[in-house]
């Protein structure tokens, strides 16, 4: 084998031929092809099957480290589902890395909501966060929504950066991201070119694992970067199974639930549980992946309610995992009356949101999973 390194066009790994349980793995017959992607990739791409290699939180930390050494802009995407996991992610600060804060899967926000207030609210909640973005935008990378607006923010860089690195909490969106930019900006010409090779794009968290270089016309330099894992949240430690049930695949309908007095439970699948304590009559509104069963109960039938059907009804996590994801955590809020809405979010799962009224919540989750009574962002 020659001493150079060659990396997967897909995921950044090098690309190894000795071991097939490690990453990078590719078959010795396929070296001669410089397009191949390593098995992992592959077999995502065709089959949607991630094999046992998984990103780690020293991937995520290397890659800020080299990023850290030049002069780059940062495009933080932060997945609107689960804005505050990546809001807090350990970034390269100073005047070397700019932020442009890009708010992903826009399009599964409900069509009514404005999205110049949802710009304005993420603003907000990104200084909570002690960032200063320099530009704040929403968009859908999957559905190419609003690409152009982040293409002339980058153009206002022109002249002080080229090179902009996607970085964000893994399955936030950034290599689907990166390839819709790279079709924008160096559509390929057919006659001249093979198309590229696209980076792989999958639900399952931690497909990209090393940073991946794209170089663009114009000097542009995109760098796609292997995602945080922060233990707040949950969906990277969630099975594709899970998984599939969790991330919303389609606007997102809110579901409202009157809670006229209080000693009730919503259950949002088997990850979170919201008891209503005391206080007024309580109208909440749950938004959430409509494929996630909100189960409504009385709060002295809570427990036996979980017992009988986490892993069925009460799904993800799956019923053999419901030891590892058992709902340790209990948070007591205590919310005064407040002249505007709030949502109690809970990261990946999504947010309910309450009116305003005065009222004692104890919300149950998985170990580690935070928590963030916030303004409401709808
Ligand atoms: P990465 O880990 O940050 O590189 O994330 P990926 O680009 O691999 O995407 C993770 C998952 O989010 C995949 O299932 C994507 O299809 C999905 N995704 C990415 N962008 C969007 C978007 O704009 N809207 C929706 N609904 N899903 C998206």
């Amino acid at each position: 084998m020659s001493a150079e390194v060659r990396l997967c066009p897909g995921c950044g790994a090098p690309l190894q031929s000795t071991d097939p349980h490690a990453r990078g793995y590719l078959p010795p017959e396929k070296w001669d092809d410089p397009r191949a992607l390593c098995m992992r990739c592959f077999r995502m791409l065709h089959y949607g099957d991630p094999t046992a290699v998984r990103l780690s939180s020293e991937d995520f930390a290397e890659a800020m480290a080299s990023l850290a050494k030049q002069k780059v802009v940062l495009l933080l995407v932060v997945d609107l589902l689960d804005v505050e996991a990546g809001l807090g992610i350990s970034l390269p600060r100073g005047p070397h890395h700019p932020v442009l804060l890009v708010g992903n899967k826009e399009d599964l926000l409900p069509r009514s909501v404005r999205r110049e207030r949802v710009v304005r609210w993420l603003e907000r909640r990104a200084r909570e966060f002690g960032l200063e973005p320099a530009e704040v935008l929403l968009l859908s990378a999957k559905r190419r929504r609003n690409l152009e607006a982040l293409v002339a923010a980058m153009e206002r860089f022109a002249g002080k950066f080229r090179t902009f690195a996607a970085v964000g909490v893994a399955n936030a969106g950034k290599s689907t991201l990166l390839n819709a930019l790279r079709e924008v900006l160096a559509p390929s010409a057919p006659e001249v070119d093979a198309p590229p090779i696209p980076l792989t794009v999958s639900p399952f968290p931690g497909t990209t694992l090393s940073v991946v270089r794209l170089d663009l016309p114009g000097d542009l330099v995109l760098y796609d970067t292997p995602g945080a894992l922060p233990a707040s949240t949950i969906a990277p430690r969630l099975l594709p199974e899970e998984l599939k049930i969790l991330v919303p695949q389609e606007e997102i309908r809110p579901r409202v639930y009157q809670l006229r007095d209080p000693g009730q439970t919503i259950f949002l699948g088997g990850l979170v549980r919201v008891d209503f304590v005391s206080g007024p009559p309580q109208p909440l509104v749950v938004y959430a992946s409509s494929r996630i069963r909100v189960h409504r109960t009385k709060l002295a039938r809570a427990d036996e309610l979980y017992a009988r059907h986490v892993g069925e009804l009460l799904f993800p996590p799956a019923r053999d995992r419901a030891e590892r994801f058992a709902l340790r955590e209990q948070i007591p809020l205590h919310l005064s009356a407040s002249p505007g809405k709030r949502d109690i979010a809970v990261g990946s799962v999504g947010w309910v949101v309450q009116h305003g009224q005065p009222g004692e919540f104890v919300v149950h989750v998985p170990e580690g999973v935070r928590v963030y009574v916030r303004e409401a962002m709808v």
